[in-house]
């Protein structure tokens, strides 16, 4: 049966309820499959008759093995369906020209592709938790920059066994996505702006992970700590459906031939969409190459190109802003699989980033990198041109973050001629950077209007609607405008614990 070990231990494996309700291995390292399951052609065109539901239960069965079917496909059921999502097909493919198409994961509650996880984890954890024998309630704790803390808001809301706190920097997020944040509903939800930065909330939360003294008074009160970012596993296997689905699509309206090599270009931030892609490769599906699309934060670039990782460069702030990271955790999984499973070999490395802020691979695995990756990226003036172009060209409007994938497709062809067909993950709707957006197809957004009325033109101007649950924002109360010092977060998680 299926096991998972951890990229800096292989010698011990775990169950997969045992890998979601953790999150993270105890020395550090990251839970992946001991083998990946295949998938046969066989399967792919017995599933293009299904539903996107029927694709999620096919795939996650062959991940969780521990979990029966009827968990699965209720689990399923309870995350992707018309109340949670703007369309039944859940993950539309939208065609722009022949060979191109977009990949939209932002029909769902918060319009970013983080629900695409983050819809499912809740059931998947809740059910963890019952099969581990664990009655504590899980204290989800975040710190966000904008979209996953929203995306995790809204999956575990009211979710019996849980309870969830997030930590955003107050003067780091987008409007609209604190208006999101600190108009959220649910009984079992925490929001805390912080005065400082980003790093300075995700650094606080990660010492409470790691405190005896704080983990211990939760203990006593039937809690324990437990994460809800792409370090977990359970926030992994629900990205591989939709590449599958993705294919099945393609073959169901004539698109490709079964077996037709196709390739995905994705915005990359911490690593994980496009590792999910890459499972779906190694699982079976006809990949040809994946395309790794940075935004000015090159890194990811710069190390397919060379081997070398360096997070000492400069830290540029974007209007892609969930893809402004230097340290992609799940680079970790990718390598590791790449290295032939070398788990000592990733422990150095690990160290080296941590130590020196730099790491080095060899020849052998830079080969195998480049085997599997092509790395390009563009910066703002480039994004907004992207975002331009599609627009006058195929009425299409993009996020920042997809248009950076477009424009580094477009890079990618003009570099290689390749001219298999490609699917373009899509990861925010526009509405969530109307401004941006807004400013790159209109060259200058010139009156003052307020978010708001920056939503209504853009509407105009794309002959989309406003999504509803952005558009509403406007009327919903403000339940949680408390701004703390970061000192003071241990304290608001206790005070969590209490509520
Ligand atoms: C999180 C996010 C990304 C980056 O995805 P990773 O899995 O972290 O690489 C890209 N675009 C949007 C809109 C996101 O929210």
């Amino acid at each position: 049966m299926l096991k998972y070990i951890s990229t800096r231990d292989k010698e011990k494996a775990y169950p997969s309820a045992y890998v979601i309700k953790t999150g993270i291995s105890a020395e550090g390292g990251l839970f992946v499959p001991d083998e990946i399951p295949e998938l046969s052609f066989e399967e792919i065109r017995k599933m293009t008759d299904m539903s996107y539901q029927q694709r999620a239960a096919l795939v996650l069965g062959k991940f969780l093995p521990d979990f029966t079917s009827a968990e699965i496909e209720n689990s399923i059921a309870a995350a992707y369906n018309e109340a949670h999502f703007d369309t039944q097909s859940i993950a539309p493919l939208y065609k722009t020209s022949d060979g191109v198409y977009f990949l939209e994961l932002w029909h769902g509650p918060t319009c970013a592709f983080k629900d695409m996880a983050l819809q499912l984890l809740p059931h998947l954890l809740t059910l963890s938790l019952k099969k581990t024998e664990d009655a504590r309630t899980a204290a989800i704790l975040v710190a966000t920059s904008g979209d996953t803390g929203k995306a995790a808001l809204e999956g575990f809301k009211d979710v019996p066994g849980t309870s969830i706190l997030v930590f955003y920097p107050g003067e780091g997020v987008s409007p609209m996505q604190k208006l999101q944040m600190v108009t959220q509903e649910g009984k079992n939800v925490g929001v805390s702006a912080i005065h400082g930065n980003f790093d300075n909330a995700q650094s606080a939360v990660k010492t409470i992970f790691t405190d005896e003294k704080i983990k211990r008074l939760a203990e006593d009160k039937g809690f324990f700590f437990s994460s809800a970012n792409s370090i977990n596993w359970g926030r992994l296997v629900p990205q591989i459906v939709y590449y599958v689905s993705a294919y099945c699509e393609l073959l169901k309206n004539d698109e490709i031939k079964l077996g037709e090599k196709i390739n995905v270009t994705v915005p990359t931030g911490n690593f994980g969409n496009i590792l999910a892609a890459y499972y779906a490769k190694k699982m079976g599906l006809p990949i040809k190459r994946l395309i790794c699309a940075s935004n000015q934060n090159c890194i990811l670039t710069d190390f397919i190109r060379t081997g070398v990782y360096d997070v000492s460069r400069e830290f540029f702030t974007t209007m892609s802003p969930s893809m402004d990271i230097l340290i992609s955790s799940n680079l970790e999984r990718f390598l590791f699989d790449i290295c032939g499973e070398d788990d000592r070999k990733i422990r150095e490395m690990m160290l080296k980033l941590k130590q020196d802020g730099r790491f080095q691979v060899d020849d052998q695995m830079l080969a195998a990198i480049q085997a599997n990756l092509y790395g390009d990226f563009c910066d703002e003036e480039e994004t907004s041109q992207t975002i331009r172009h599609f627009y006058e060209k195929y009425a299409y409007v993009c996020d920042p973050h997809t248009a950076v994938a477009a424009g580094v497709y477009e890079k990618y062809v003009k570099a290689t001629g390749d001219a298999a067909k490609t699917i373009i993950a899509s990861t925010a709707s526009p509405f969530k950077f109307a401004h941006s957006v807004l400013r790159a197809i209109e060259g200058s957004v010139k009156d003052q209007l307020d978010d708001f009325a920056l939503l209504e033109r853009l509407a105009e101007r794309s002959m989309m609607s406003v999504p509803e649950q952005i558009g509403t924002l406007k009327e919903k109360p403000v339940r949680f405008d408390q701004i703390v010092e970061k000192e003071q977060i241990t304290q608001v998680v206790l005070e969590m614990l209490d509520r």
